[in-house]
């Protein structure tokens, strides 16, 4: 991104639900990389920020649309109709789907190979609260 001008990065606005609150309530936008050729994964809104990132909610992810559409698709119903977490560039895989049902949530994520991404307080976007 030439110039990199903080204003002109798009604007994520967190999502805030029971989910969020049952960690605290605090949340931050990060990028997700791939640990083999380091292109961006995703754009995520991570709860708890502090906490290790074991499992990508897909009601958490902002970019790209082919997850992000997930949380909104009829279609997809279950994990085996999710798409494996995989990095557009090289192909490696980051990431195989799941259903998280612990503490009453039941929520479709990605159980995350941690061997596999790297992350950081995102630089392509900015998380605001409405
Ligand atoms: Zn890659």
């Amino acid at each position: 991104m030439k110039g990199s001008k903080t204003k002109d990065l798009p604007i994520y606005y967190f999502r805030k639900d029971r989910y969020r609150k049952t960690r605290g309530g605090k949340t931050k936008l990060i990028d997700i990389y791939c640990g083999s050729c380091n292109a961006l994964l995703l754009i995520y809104q991570k709860d708890f920020p502090r906490g290790a990132l074991k499992r990508c909610y897909v009601d958490r992810i902002f970019y790209p649309a082919k997850y992000s559409s997930i949380r909104s698709d009829k279609s997809i119903q279950d994990t085996d109709d999710m798409p494996k977490l995989k990095c557009r560039e090289c192909k490696a895989v980051i990431g195989t789907p799941m259903r998280y049902t612990n503490h009453g949530e039941n929520r479709l994520a990605y159980s995350m190979i941690k061997s596999k991404f790297t992350k950081k307080n995102s630089s392509h976007g900015i998380g605001k609260d409405r």
